[in-house]
């Protein structure tokens, strides 16, 4: 950041009087620029044994697959923003959206809350972000293919609660993006 957004002076960076850490400040209309992490809300939507994957058709990781995840918006509940983003990027219907999982990124101020879900139908196709979208039973997941290890771990996670027949509220750290 480098100019205000309420008075468009230039911000400098420091310790606000009363803060522990160093912020956006704007001397002129005494705003301080709080910049906190973001959450992002996904699911994994199932139908029987299989769930639903979904290939990118955007960057970053084109190509590869990931589950239907999003920034959660402003005035949105986060199990609104789970059957949102199912619908956007798979043209899926959900119910049944109860929390699974949450992960901190710290490395890019990102939290990461993960749904399961029932699928209402099998009408689902492509969204506009996806290049294709496919139940897949665990034998079929392409783990050499996806996208992020947040998926990753929130499908590793997943099979081996699901071996159980137990679901537990999953908590962890992803350290890296790749
Ligand atoms: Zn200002």
């Amino acid at each position: 950041m480098k100019y205000c957004s309420y008075c468009g002076a230039k911000l400098s960076f420091k310790i606000p009087v009363g803060d522990d850490r160093q912020r956006f400040l704007c001397e002129a209309c005494k705003t301080v620029h709080y910049q906190n992490p973001k959450m992002v809300v996904g699911c994994i939507p199932e139908w029987g044994d299989r769930i639903l994957m979904c290939r990118r058709a955007i960057q970053p990781r084109h190509g590869r697959w990931t589950l239907p995840a999003g920034y959660l918006e402003n005035g949105e509940t986060v199990s609104e923003a789970a059957k949102r983003e199912a619908f956007e990027e798979a043209r899926a219907r959900l119910e049944n959206v109860t929390p699974y999982a949450l992960f901190n990124l710290t490395f890019v101020n990102e939290v990461y809350l993960m749904f399961r879900a029932n699928l209402v139908d099998t009408n689902f196709k492509p969204g506009e972000e996806s290049l294709e979208v496919k139940l897949m039973v665990e034998d079929e997941i392409p783990w050499g293919h996806i996208a992020f290890p947040v998926i990753r771990e929130t499908l590793v996670r997943y099979f081996k609660d699901r071996e159980t027949g137990y679901f537990s509220f999953q908590m962890g750290n992803i350290l890296r993006g790749r």
